[in-house]
């Protein structure tokens, strides 16, 4: 990318909070005052909502960066900080988790509960020979148990690491093998789509190639048939659920390793990303309060990812139980048995908060306005987005359609690097604009700069830094710290490289404009992906876009685009020439004839990676007619399949 990322989408609309969000918010606008006047003051004061067992004696130490230390020679135990002592202050029996199966069968847990069994398992991984600082993996369904065998480890300092229950033999293998894993937790399997999916089957495979494992602990949750082995498999129901329910929580480092988590993959090969106790534990618990603006006494929690992902380890775990939140857990998929499965829930719990992904609201949108409007979402009062960049017109579906045109929405950016939220709104306080992260939270250094790392003006583009260290930074690759050096803490003198593009408009506000590497270079201007699919998110018949550059003789790059139409549009409709013209001439007219694509598809699914990002590396091999990169942390092979077929049609 040259110098800047062309500004081309223009968007008005703002929408401030309400008076009484306003006033009774949790963080209000002197948050920025103190973060800026003296951030390591201002996440001392956030660590001390944390319980300690032993106070820091230095808030950072930044002397080898780097390679930051957080709250040094301080001392906690991250799951006393989730689970007793809200149990020690009279909470035991409040809900943590409202747990749904996809079949329809349901548990809820109280904090006693969840401490209760949180401390059989620890017992238990203690047991198995499990000491602190030993790596434990877990491949799970979106079952409490996963939030139980995380916090077990927490509590014991054994250092998770979660693999996404839909991963292959060889994603869950190589994770293992990386982390050097002792000791498995997985269950036969899960709901999905209407049947049980086994996963102990892929956990025998993978282990067979990983010598280190000397156990495997399985839960039973669909009571299908497993292969066993005596030496190595224990049920859970025969060890967790006979052991001991006294656990005394030993304190631990700061700096102790919490756990290592793979990234999504959308760009490549995974990066083991290490998050530790102290730093990661205040900043995921505050930004919990503060951007969802979480009241514990009448507030119902649902975050929608999986636990697998790094927004269900901070968003599912860490952060609202440190909080005392009570929270719905959900097993299976948003259609299944009815594409109003997600309403329904909201419906039933009373649901006040929701925390989902832009790749959900789209799909909503495709499926209707119709299925939402069945249902009472008189409850909800705050709505998050995670994971991409958010079109403007999604962001508005999902507050009209959702949010009864009321709830404010905040599109919360951060990264698996990140540990928690770095650019967001805060509900109480900020006027949102559709479309933008707005604001970098109290006490983050983020900001946009051209090549050489100087800050663009109001209304340029750019890439998207971090001057400062946080809290809840990564601590480095796993066992790879040239490639932490190398991926994050080259390209710019003392910053973080986020790769992600972004631009500040003209009253300052953050937009996020997609992956550095998936930046178009039209005509010599720099276009970024996410104004174009936002252009195209923008008509009406338009559910959702993907676009990518692809080589072309005359413009050096050519904007080819896919798109998903709503599920309004007549079949007749969608195929025609008619169509692709009135959207090509959409965008131009939205963005200028810079951004007008060569070629647009209509398609019947975009590659997505299981956390639902777009993968638009593969869409560029289809538009360029290359034979495919790697495809393994692809959610749906057969996709692509679909795409380069239709391609090879149009041509
Ligand atoms: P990999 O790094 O392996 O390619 P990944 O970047 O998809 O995978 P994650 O850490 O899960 O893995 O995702 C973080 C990325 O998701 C961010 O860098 C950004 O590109 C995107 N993202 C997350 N939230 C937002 C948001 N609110 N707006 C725009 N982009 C977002
Ligand atoms: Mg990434």
């Amino acid at each position: 990318m040259s110098e800047t990322l062309a500004n081309l989408l223009n968007e008005t609309r703002q929408f401030p909070p309400s008076a009484e969000l306003a006033a009774n918010a949790n963080v209000k606008e002197d948050a920025y005052a103190q973060g800026r006047e003296d951030r390591l003051a201002f996440w001392e004061t956030q660590a001390r909502r944390l319980t300690w067992a032993k106070e820091w004696d230095q808030a950072l130490d930044w002397s080898n960066p780097p390679f930051a230390k957080w709250f040094v020679g301080g001392q906690l135990n991250v799951a006393y900080n989730c689970l007793d002592r809200h149990v020690e202050e009279g909470r035991g029996s409040k809900v943590a988790i409202n747990w749904v199966g996809e079949p329809g069968d349901t548990r809820c847990l109280t904090y006693a509960d969840l401490h209760r069994l949180t401390c059989q398992a620890a017992n238990t991984l203690a047991s198995l020979g499990v000491r602190a600082g030993d790596r434990v993996a877990i491949y799970l369904p979106m079952i409490p148990e996963a939030v139980v065998a995380m916090l077990a480890c927490a509590r014991i300092g054994a250092t998770h690491s979660v693999v996404f229950g839909g991963f292959s033999v060889d994603a869950l293998a190589s994770r293992i093998q990386d982390a050097d894993a002792k000791v498995v937790i997985t269950s036969d399997g899960g709901y999905r789509r209407g049947k049980p999916s086994a996963l102990k089957p892929t956990v025998d495979e993978a282990v067979d190639r990983c010598p280190g494992v000397e156990h495997v602990l399985v839960v039973r949750r669909t009571g299908e048939d497993v292969a066993w082995r005596d030496d190595r498999d224990k049920w859970w129901h025969e060890t967790v659920e006979q052991a001991s329910t006294e656990h005394a929580a030993q304190p631990f480092d700061a700096e102790h390793p919490l756990y290592i988590l793979y990234t999504s993959g959308t760009t490549g090969k995974p990066k083991g990303i290490l998050h530790t106790s102290g730093g990661y534990l205040t900043q995921a618990s505050w930004t919990f309060h503060a951007v969802f603006d979480h009241k514990p006494d009448t507030d119902v929690y649902w975050c929608t990812a999986d636990i697998g992902w790094v927004t269900g380890h901070s968003y599912i775990v860490y952060g609202p139980l440190s909080n005392g939140a009570t929270q719905v857990m959900y097993e299976g998929t948003p259609d299944t048995p009815h594409k109003g499965r997600f309403w329904e829930i909201v419906q039933e719990y009373g649901v006040s908060i929701l925390y989902t992904a832009p790749t959900l609201i789209r799909t909503m949108m495709k499926w209707g306005d119709d299925i939402p409007a069945q249902y009472d979402l008189s409850s909800l009062r705050v709505l998050g987005s995670v994971g991409e960049p958010i079109n403007p017109e999604a962001w508005m579906w999902y507050r009209q359609n959702i949010g009864r045109g009321e709830t404010p929405v905040v599109d919360t950016w951060w990264q698996t690097e990140t540990g928690a939220i770095m650019i967001s709104p805060l509900p109480g306080v900020t006027a949102t604009k559709p479309g933008s992260a707005m604001t970098p939270l109290p006490g983050i250094a983020a900001d946009v700069v051209d090549d050489q790392g100087n800050s663009v003006p109001d209304g340029g583009g750019g890439y998207l830094v971090l001057r400062e260290p946080w809290p809840s930074m990564l601590r480095t690759i796993w066992g790879d710290d040239q490639r932490f050096i190398e991926t994050y803490w080259s390209r710019f003198q003392n910053m973080y490289f986020a790769g992600d593009g972004a631009k500040r408009d003209a009253d300052g506000h953050i937009w996020l404009l997609g992956r550095v590497d998936d930046v178009m270079l039209v005509s010599g201007h720099n276009i970024s992906t996410t104004e174009v699919e936002s252009a195209l998110v923008s008509h009406p018949k338009v559910a959702e876009a993907a676009v990518v550059g692809a080589t072309d003789p005359t413009t050096g790059q050519a904007i080819v685009a896919f798109t998903i139409l709503r599920g309004s549009v007549p079949e007749d409709e969608a195929s025609g020439e008619a169509l692709v013209k009135e959207l090509r001439d959409h965008v131009a007219k939205t963005l200028g004839p810079i951004a007008k694509p060569r070629q647009i598809m209509v398609v019947p699914e975009l590659p997505k990676t299981r956390s639902g990002k777009i993968m638009r590396r593969l869409l560029r091999d289809v538009a360029e007619n290359r034979s495919m990169g790697d495809v393994t942390t692809l959610q749906d092979s057969t996709v692509m399949d679909l795409i380069a077929g239709g391609m090879q049609s149009a041509k």
